[in-house]
Protein backbone atom coordinates (compact mmCIF):
# COMPACT_ATOMS: atom_id res chain seq x y z
CA UNK A 1 0.00 0.00 0.00
CA UNK A 2 1.58 3.44 -0.73
CA UNK A 3 2.24 5.62 2.09
CA UNK A 4 0.52 8.85 2.41
CA UNK A 5 2.06 11.75 0.68
CA UNK A 6 4.32 13.80 2.67
CA UNK A 7 2.99 17.27 3.66
CA UNK A 8 5.21 20.40 4.56
CA UNK A 9 4.34 19.90 7.82
CA UNK A 10 5.84 16.73 8.11
CA UNK A 11 8.89 17.92 7.40
CA UNK A 12 11.89 17.82 10.31
CA UNK A 13 12.85 21.31 11.59
CA UNK A 14 15.86 22.75 10.09
CA UNK A 15 17.69 26.16 10.67
CA UNK A 16 18.71 28.18 7.84
CA UNK A 17 21.47 30.84 8.05
CA UNK A 18 20.03 34.36 7.65
CA UNK A 19 21.96 36.58 5.18
CA UNK A 20 22.39 40.72 6.35
CA UNK A 21 22.61 43.02 3.30
CA UNK A 22 23.19 46.88 4.80
CA UNK A 23 23.70 49.81 2.19
CA UNK A 24 24.97 52.88 3.16
CA UNK A 25 23.77 55.44 1.78
CA UNK A 26 24.69 59.42 1.99
CA UNK A 27 24.25 61.74 5.72
CA UNK A 28 24.90 58.31 7.56
CA UNK A 29 21.16 56.97 5.93
CA UNK A 30 21.49 52.58 6.12
CA UNK A 31 19.27 50.44 5.27
CA UNK A 32 19.59 46.66 6.49
CA UNK A 33 17.54 44.11 4.68
CA UNK A 34 17.59 40.22 6.25
CA UNK A 35 17.09 37.32 4.30
CA UNK A 36 16.69 33.47 3.77
CA UNK A 37 16.99 30.94 1.18
CA UNK A 38 13.94 28.84 1.41
CA UNK A 39 13.39 25.74 -0.09
CA UNK A 40 9.64 26.23 -0.17
CA UNK A 41 9.96 28.80 -2.97
CA UNK A 42 13.59 28.41 -4.41
CA UNK A 43 14.74 31.59 -3.71
CA UNK A 44 15.64 33.91 -0.81
CA UNK A 45 13.17 35.55 1.12
CA UNK A 46 12.50 38.46 3.51
CA UNK A 47 12.86 37.58 6.87
CA UNK A 48 9.58 39.85 7.76
CA UNK A 49 7.44 37.12 5.55
CA UNK A 50 8.64 33.80 7.44
CA UNK A 51 7.13 36.16 10.41
CA UNK A 52 3.75 35.21 9.46
CA UNK A 53 4.67 31.83 7.81
CA UNK A 54 2.56 28.57 9.42
CA UNK A 55 6.02 26.51 8.86
CA UNK A 56 8.18 29.08 11.03
CA UNK A 57 9.16 27.51 14.06
CA UNK A 58 11.46 30.47 15.08
CA UNK A 59 13.17 33.37 13.57
CA UNK A 60 16.71 34.65 15.80
CA UNK A 61 18.22 37.83 14.95
CA UNK A 62 21.78 38.16 16.31
CA UNK A 63 22.78 41.83 16.35
CA UNK A 64 26.20 40.59 15.73
CA UNK A 65 25.13 38.32 12.79
CA UNK A 66 26.71 35.02 13.68
CA UNK A 67 23.94 33.56 15.11
CA UNK A 68 20.90 34.86 13.00
CA UNK A 69 18.65 31.99 11.83
CA UNK A 70 14.88 30.68 10.50
CA UNK A 71 14.24 27.65 11.80
CA UNK A 72 11.20 26.15 10.26
CA UNK A 73 9.46 22.77 8.37
CA UNK A 74 10.63 22.65 5.05
CA UNK A 75 12.38 20.67 2.98
CA UNK A 76 16.29 20.33 3.20
CA UNK A 77 17.94 21.95 0.11
CA UNK A 78 18.29 19.29 -2.48
CA UNK A 79 21.26 17.20 -3.07
CA UNK A 80 23.27 18.04 -6.55
CA UNK A 81 23.87 15.63 -8.74
CA UNK A 82 27.71 14.31 -8.60
CA UNK A 83 29.16 14.90 -12.12
CA UNK A 84 31.10 12.06 -13.64
CA UNK A 85 35.37 12.04 -12.67
CA UNK A 86 34.20 15.88 -12.00
CA UNK A 87 34.84 17.91 -8.24
CA UNK A 88 31.05 17.49 -6.58
CA UNK A 89 31.89 20.48 -4.61
CA UNK A 90 32.00 22.76 -7.69
CA UNK A 91 28.30 21.88 -8.27
CA UNK A 92 27.03 23.26 -4.69
CA UNK A 93 25.02 26.75 -5.09
CA UNK A 94 27.16 29.69 -4.44
CA UNK A 95 24.59 30.88 -1.82
CA UNK A 96 26.42 28.07 0.19
CA UNK A 97 30.19 30.02 0.22
CA UNK A 98 28.98 33.25 -0.17
CA UNK A 99 29.58 36.14 1.78
CA UNK A 100 25.82 36.35 3.55
CA UNK A 101 26.66 39.46 5.28
CA UNK A 102 27.28 42.51 2.50
CA UNK A 103 27.67 46.03 2.84
CA UNK A 104 26.99 48.04 -0.09
CA UNK A 105 26.88 51.75 -1.18
CA UNK A 106 24.48 53.66 -2.48
CA UNK A 107 25.24 55.85 -6.14
CA UNK A 108 25.32 59.07 -4.26
CA UNK A 109 27.71 58.22 -1.47
CA UNK A 110 30.28 60.64 -1.33
CA UNK A 111 33.63 59.05 -2.49
CA UNK A 112 35.26 60.18 1.13
CA UNK A 113 32.24 58.08 3.25
CA UNK A 114 32.73 54.98 0.32
CA UNK A 115 36.29 54.76 1.86
CA UNK A 116 35.17 54.88 5.78
CA UNK A 117 33.06 52.25 4.74
CA UNK A 118 35.72 50.14 3.20
CA UNK A 119 38.66 50.90 5.97
CA UNK A 120 35.85 50.72 8.63
CA UNK A 121 34.81 47.17 7.81
CA UNK A 122 38.18 46.25 6.63
CA UNK A 123 36.94 45.14 3.24
CA UNK A 124 38.81 46.06 -0.34
CA UNK A 125 35.99 46.56 -2.32
CA UNK A 126 32.02 47.18 -2.22
CA UNK A 127 29.18 46.76 -4.59
CA UNK A 128 27.57 49.79 -5.64
CA UNK A 129 23.68 49.55 -5.66
CA UNK A 130 20.68 51.44 -6.95
CA UNK A 131 17.26 52.20 -5.35
CA UNK A 132 16.03 48.97 -5.39
CA UNK A 133 18.88 47.01 -4.18
CA UNK A 134 20.27 45.89 -7.68
CA UNK A 135 24.11 46.23 -8.28
CA UNK A 136 24.86 49.10 -10.97
CA UNK A 137 28.82 48.78 -10.22
CA UNK A 138 31.52 48.54 -7.82
CA UNK A 139 34.43 50.65 -6.24
CA UNK A 140 37.88 48.68 -5.06
CA UNK A 141 40.47 50.22 -3.56
CA UNK A 142 42.30 50.86 -6.92
CA UNK A 143 39.16 52.84 -7.80
CA UNK A 144 39.63 54.80 -4.94
CA UNK A 145 43.90 55.09 -5.53
CA UNK A 146 43.28 55.69 -8.85
CA UNK A 147 40.62 58.90 -7.54
CA UNK A 148 43.15 59.99 -5.51
CA UNK A 149 46.17 59.94 -7.59
CA UNK A 150 43.86 62.65 -10.74
CA UNK A 151 43.29 65.09 -7.87
CA UNK A 152 47.10 65.00 -6.80
CA UNK A 153 47.47 65.37 -10.83
CA UNK A 154 44.81 68.47 -10.64
CA UNK A 155 46.05 70.15 -7.75
CA UNK A 156 49.99 69.65 -9.34
CA UNK A 157 48.67 70.92 -12.98
CA UNK A 158 47.26 74.30 -10.93
CA UNK A 159 50.41 75.34 -10.13
CA UNK A 160 51.43 75.53 -13.70
CA UNK A 161 51.07 78.29 -16.33
CA UNK A 162 47.51 78.34 -17.33
CA UNK A 163 48.47 77.33 -21.08
CA UNK A 164 49.89 74.45 -19.30
CA UNK A 165 48.42 70.90 -20.16
CA UNK A 166 46.21 69.79 -17.65
CA UNK A 167 44.71 73.43 -17.03
CA UNK A 168 43.73 73.72 -20.41
CA UNK A 169 42.27 70.50 -20.68
CA UNK A 170 39.88 71.33 -17.39
CA UNK A 171 39.00 74.28 -19.21
CA UNK A 172 37.93 72.64 -22.41
CA UNK A 173 36.01 70.08 -19.99
CA UNK A 174 34.77 72.70 -17.77
CA UNK A 175 36.05 70.83 -14.70
CA UNK A 176 35.63 72.84 -11.77
CA UNK A 177 38.65 72.67 -9.59
CA UNK A 178 36.90 71.15 -6.18
CA UNK A 179 35.43 68.83 -8.62
CA UNK A 180 36.99 66.42 -6.31
CA UNK A 181 35.04 66.91 -3.31
CA UNK A 182 31.95 65.97 -5.15
CA UNK A 183 32.49 62.83 -6.41
CA UNK A 184 30.57 59.94 -5.27
CA UNK A 185 30.36 56.71 -5.43
CA UNK A 186 28.46 56.31 -9.07
CA UNK A 187 31.73 58.43 -10.36
CA UNK A 188 34.69 56.50 -9.39
CA UNK A 189 32.66 53.02 -9.52
CA UNK A 190 33.78 50.26 -11.93
CA UNK A 191 30.17 50.49 -13.84
CA UNK A 192 28.28 47.63 -15.42
CA UNK A 193 29.06 45.47 -13.10
CA UNK A 194 28.40 41.15 -13.28
CA UNK A 195 26.86 39.27 -11.19
CA UNK A 196 26.04 35.89 -10.83
CA UNK A 197 22.46 34.08 -9.25
CA UNK A 198 22.31 32.72 -5.66
CA UNK A 199 21.27 29.11 -7.11
CA UNK A 200 24.28 29.33 -9.44
CA UNK A 201 26.81 26.37 -9.01
CA UNK A 202 30.64 27.53 -7.31
CA UNK A 203 32.07 26.65 -11.07
CA UNK A 204 29.55 28.74 -13.34
CA UNK A 205 30.94 31.39 -10.06
CA UNK A 206 34.58 30.66 -10.91
CA UNK A 207 34.12 30.46 -14.91
CA UNK A 208 31.83 34.20 -14.66
CA UNK A 209 35.13 36.01 -12.39
CA UNK A 210 38.23 34.16 -14.97
CA UNK A 211 35.94 35.34 -18.05
CA UNK A 212 35.27 38.49 -16.36
CA UNK A 213 38.79 39.13 -15.29
CA UNK A 214 37.31 40.27 -11.72
CA UNK A 215 37.73 39.42 -8.11
CA UNK A 216 34.28 38.94 -6.81
CA UNK A 217 31.08 38.97 -7.78
CA UNK A 218 27.52 40.34 -6.12
CA UNK A 219 25.22 37.27 -5.60
CA UNK A 220 21.59 38.71 -6.48
CA UNK A 221 18.44 37.06 -5.76
CA UNK A 222 15.63 36.18 -8.50
CA UNK A 223 14.59 40.07 -8.21
CA UNK A 224 17.84 41.25 -8.90
CA UNK A 225 18.87 42.41 -5.02
CA UNK A 226 22.40 41.81 -3.39
CA UNK A 227 21.79 39.13 -1.22
CA UNK A 228 25.64 38.37 -1.01
CA UNK A 229 28.95 38.38 -2.28
CA UNK A 230 31.20 35.98 -3.54
CA UNK A 231 35.04 36.27 -4.33
CA UNK A 232 37.98 34.07 -5.73
CA UNK A 233 39.53 33.54 -1.99
CA UNK A 234 35.46 32.38 -1.34
CA UNK A 235 35.89 29.48 -4.14
CA UNK A 236 39.60 28.68 -3.42
CA UNK A 237 38.78 28.05 0.53
CA UNK A 238 35.88 26.29 -0.65
CA UNK A 239 37.43 23.49 -3.18
CA UNK A 240 40.55 23.40 -0.13
CA UNK A 241 38.00 22.51 2.11
CA UNK A 242 37.09 19.94 -0.32
CA UNK A 243 40.52 18.33 -0.74
CA UNK A 244 42.06 15.05 0.75
CA UNK A 245 44.38 16.18 3.48
CA UNK A 246 44.76 17.22 7.10
CA UNK A 247 42.38 19.30 8.69
CA UNK A 248 42.30 23.34 8.30
CA UNK A 249 43.63 24.50 11.41
CA UNK A 250 41.96 27.25 12.67
CA UNK A 251 42.80 31.32 12.23
S1 LIG B 1 9.57 30.24 7.47
FE1 LIG B 1 8.32 29.86 5.62
S2 LIG B 1 8.94 31.51 4.16
FE2 LIG B 1 10.51 31.41 5.77
S3 LIG B 1 12.10 30.05 4.93
FE3 LIG B 1 10.72 28.77 6.19
S4 LIG B 1 9.18 27.96 4.74
FE4 LIG B 1 10.22 29.69 3.72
Amino acid sequence: MDSPAKTDADFPPIATQVHEQRIVGPAGAEDVHYTAWCTLKGQSVPVSSCVPCTQRERVTIDPTGRRSEVVCRMPPPAARPEPEGGAPWMQAPVSELMTGRVISVRTTLPVRAVLMVLVEHGISGVPVVDAAGRPVGMVSITDLLREQYDQIEDEEDELLPYFARGAVQRHRAGARPDAHLHLTAEDIMTPSVFSIREDARVCDAAREMAKRRVHRLPVVSRSGAVVGVVSALDVTRWMAAGLPGPAEEGP
